[in-house]
């Protein structure tokens, strides 16, 4: 039997809070080694904005993160800004670019940021090991991978959450932490498209593929944004942003025309547009399949009585529909819930009754906004706790 290969900090999971607190720990002088579970890290960096990496904006604050603990997220975001990860790209000659919304994306694609991230790792002097298949973590930190046997007085997990199992993402992180007596918030799927009953798919799954400007709201949160009609469902950013807030059986609101009130242009449409069929003039503001889909058959304006066109005007504004469920982890592209941040130090991100155990990232209880809010969220934890394990 070899003797275990001592390290001063072991990080599990070389995704994008992995290699930032990796980077940032090495650059200390700490002895660190990343283990990851792929045959290659980053995965997620790669294929996250559609290839383009969405890695950050620079309005994040912490209005645009949910968790059970809002203040949690305050400490890490004031401490590491998105002036933080533009210098870093800067210094690896990475192009970016601002979008609007304040979105940040790599001009030349999401490797460059992989790229760049490792050569951080590099210069720290950081020892990566992929395809490492964690078996097993014990007292002191032990951990027995499939690819040898390792301890450290610090264990940082990076695991990410559950969703896109397909590229690697497990519950591991969640295991780990009920297995040191640390609370973890039920996982569930977050912007993830959401989908219909049947009756739904029967009604408007010949909409597939539409995409239309709509303010969509579920309980106090509400999002204006574009909507894409699928096949199962409804998707796009609004309902993605929109899946985060939702709960099953809770009823999900549409304003289909949120630039007009449909109530103020009837009269004026009675007046001009007498003979013209509701869903022509409806048409004239919206795509013209949508307001057939929900007019088709109605009688020209002027025979439609006050009662009938404020009804319309309420499905059209207040378009109200309760999902089946969602697409699930397998196309949420965050996971919302996760290990208890009122366990764990806001400073350092080490678990309050397990000194040298840290968590990071996306396997927290700590949830962005569509727009490049949770890549920042991995690179502020990861720094922040970098510095300290
Ligand atoms: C399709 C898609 C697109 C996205 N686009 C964007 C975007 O443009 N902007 C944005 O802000 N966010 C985006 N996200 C979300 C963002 O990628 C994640 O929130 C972020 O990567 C989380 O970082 P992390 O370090 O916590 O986890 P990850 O980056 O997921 O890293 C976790 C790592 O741990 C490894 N791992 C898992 N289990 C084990 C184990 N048992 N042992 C060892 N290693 C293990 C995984 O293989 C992985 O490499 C996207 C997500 C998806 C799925």
């Amino acid at each position: 039997m070899t003797a275990a290969a001592g390290y001063d900090v072991i990080v599990l999971g070389a995704g994008a809070s992995g290699l930032m607190c990796a980077a940032a720990a090495g650059a200390r002088g700490r002895r660190v080694l990343v283990l990851e579970g792929s045959p290659k890290p980053g995965n997620k960096i790669l294929v996250s904005g559609g290839g383009r990496c969405n890695f950050s904006n620079v309005n994040a604050g912490p209005e645009h993160f949910i968790s059970a603990n809002p203040h949690f997220c305050k400490s890490a975001l004031s401490r590491f800004s998105s002036h933080e990860i533009c210098a870093l790209l800067d210094r690896h000659h990475v192009r970016w670019h601002e979008e609007d919304g304040g979105r940040l994306f790599c001009r030349d694609g999401s490797k460059k940021m992989l790229d760049a991230l490792l050569a951080e790792c590099r210069e720290a002097g950081v020892v990566i090991r992929t395809d490492a298949g964690i078996r097993e973590i014990g007292a002191g930190f032990r951990v027995a991978a499939e690819c040898g046997e390792f301890h450290a007085p610090s264990l940082v997990i990076a695991t990410g959450g559950r969703s896109w199992p397909q590229i690697g993402a497990s519950g591991f992180g969640y295991d780990v932490a009920r297995q040191f007596g640390l609370k973890v918030i039920s996982p569930r799927p977050a912007l993830v498209p959401l989908v219909f009953d049947a009756a739904g798919r029967r009604a408007f799954g010949g909409l597939a593929g539409l995409s239309v400007r709509v303010r969509v709201s579920c309980g106090d949160a509400v999002f204006e944004d574009d909507m894409l009609f699928t096949h199962r469902g409804l998707s796009g950013p609004a309902v993605l942003q929109i899946s985060s807030y939702w709960r099953e059986g809770e009823p999900v609101a549409v304003d289909l025309l949120p630039q007009m009130r449909l109530d103020e242009a009837f009269p004026v449409w009675k007046k001009d547009h007498p003979r013209t069929e509701l869903k022509n003039l409806v048409g004239r503001h919206v795509p013209r399949r949508l307001a057939h889909c929900f007019l088709e058959g109605l009688p020209p304006v002027n025979q439609m009585g006050e009662g009938e066109l404020k009804k319309i005007s309420e499905r059209f504004h207040n378009w109200k529909i309760v999902p089946a469920g969602t697409e699930g982890f397998e196309k949420a592209e965050v996971t919302r819930g996760g290990v208890d941040t009122t366990e764990l130090s806001s400073r350092t991100f080490e678990a309050r009754k397990v000194p040298g155990l840290f968590f990071i990232g996306e396997v927290l209880d700590v949830t962005g906004w569509l727009g490049g809010f949770n890549l920042h969220w991995a690179w502020a934890s990861g720094r922040c706790c970098g510095q300290c394990c």
